[in-house]
């Protein structure tokens, strides 16, 4: 095996660099003298495991963490770690607090998948703080990927979850503001946070991912965004990568973006390449992509990242080689 692709594949299957170079060594002798130059180039760390997160959500990703470093699984990982942003009432995009829809009901939308190609969703579901969870119910005790409405809160309710009353009173207070105008506006990064979408890769190489979101501010009655359709919200296949989406949703969905990141990836584009791309997808075939933001962020299997928004403002959160970092990505609309 040539070098270079040894030391591909060493990362790839979460060996240490500096170890995989010793034994690339061995193999062929002939390449020595050269390689031992490389050898103290090369950074020991391995990229996994690691979380990456949509938006400034450290918190987060810091639970993910934790638990990856226990050696649980990333699909563990990416639900304790959204389990932290929708319990946090403060915060209007996702579970309890999160903003209602026109008639003032909080409805959420989330999703997992695994490294298996499982998958799980709730939509436009009320009551439950735990949305993340139930999805991960629904994958793994029903016969059926997606749950519904009242469905979906009945089925909770059956697994133990308790029904609470999400809206907040701030929240509460910022319908009834909007209320007094009714003008129905996608805000492009609203509070600077917003849909959680994580992905997780644990000790094994294994991936998973997660969505949790209570959709756009003031939605009709209803509607359901991306963020619990599997290939536009989030993707993930365990051979190549995952990807999870944040923005207007129906932008999203009519491009199947996170699906397209990893199939680009699958074809040997990075993952930075690959939410570039999926980004100009939107912009070509929305005149008015000035009016709205969408954000991607992508891994691949060696734990390399990307991330990419139309819009400035969009910010991502890496939990990786022992560092928790908020990130600025790069964007499309640079007037
Ligand atoms: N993507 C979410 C939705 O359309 C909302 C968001 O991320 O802002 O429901």
């Amino acid at each position: 095996m040539k070098r270079r692709k040894f030391i591909q594949s060493a990362s790839l299957t979460g060996l240490g660099v500096v170890s995989g170079a010793a034994i690339a060594c061995k193999e062929n002798t002939s390449e020595m003298p050269s390689e031992k130059n490389a050898v103290t180039t090369i950074s020991p760390k391995t990229k996994i495991p690691m979380v990456i997160a949509t938006w400034n959500v450290a918190k987060s990703t810091e639970k993910a963490w934790e638990v990856l470093q226990e050696g649980k699984s990333a699909l563990d990982a990416i639900e304790q770690g959204c389990m932290v942003e929708e319990a946090n009432a403060e915060g209007q995009s996702v579970g309890l607090g999160g903003l209602p829809d026109r008639d003032g009901n909080v409805t959420l939308d989330a999703c997992v998948m695994n490294k298996e190609g499982n998958y799980g969703a709730v939509v436009c579901m009320q009551n439950i703080v735990h949305p993340i969870s139930v999805a991960r119910k629904v994958m793994e005790n029903t016969p059926h990927v997606i749950l519904a409405g009242k469905g979906a809160e009945a089925f909770a309710v059956s697994e133990g979850f308790k029904r609470e009353n999400l809206l907040t009173e701030a929240s509460k207070k910022a319908w009834e503001e909007w209320k007094k105008t009714s003008k129905y506006k996608p805000i492009i990064n609203i509070e600077n946070h917003d849909t959680i979408g994580m992905l997780a890769i644990d000790k094994n190489g294994d991936i998973s991912g997660g969505c949790t979101t209570s959709g756009l501010a003031y939605k009709m009655a209803g509607r359901v965004g991306d963020s619990p359709i599997i290939g536009s919200g989030l993707f993930i296949d365990n051979e190549v990568g995952g990807a999870t989406a944040t923005g207007l949703g129906e932008e999203v969905l009519k491009t199947v973006g996170s699906f397209l990141i990893v199939e680009l990836m699958r074809q040997g584009k990075s993952p930075q390449e690959a939410c570039e791309e999926a980004i100009g997808r939107i912009v070509k075939k929305s005149p008015n992509f000035e009016d709205f933001q969408v954000g991607y962020i992508a891994v691949n299997k060696k734990g390399e990242t990307g991330a990419y928004s139309i819009h400035d403002g969009f910010y991502t959160t890496t939990y990786q080689n022992d560092k928790n970092e908020s990130k600025k990505p790069d964007f499309y609309n640079k007037k």
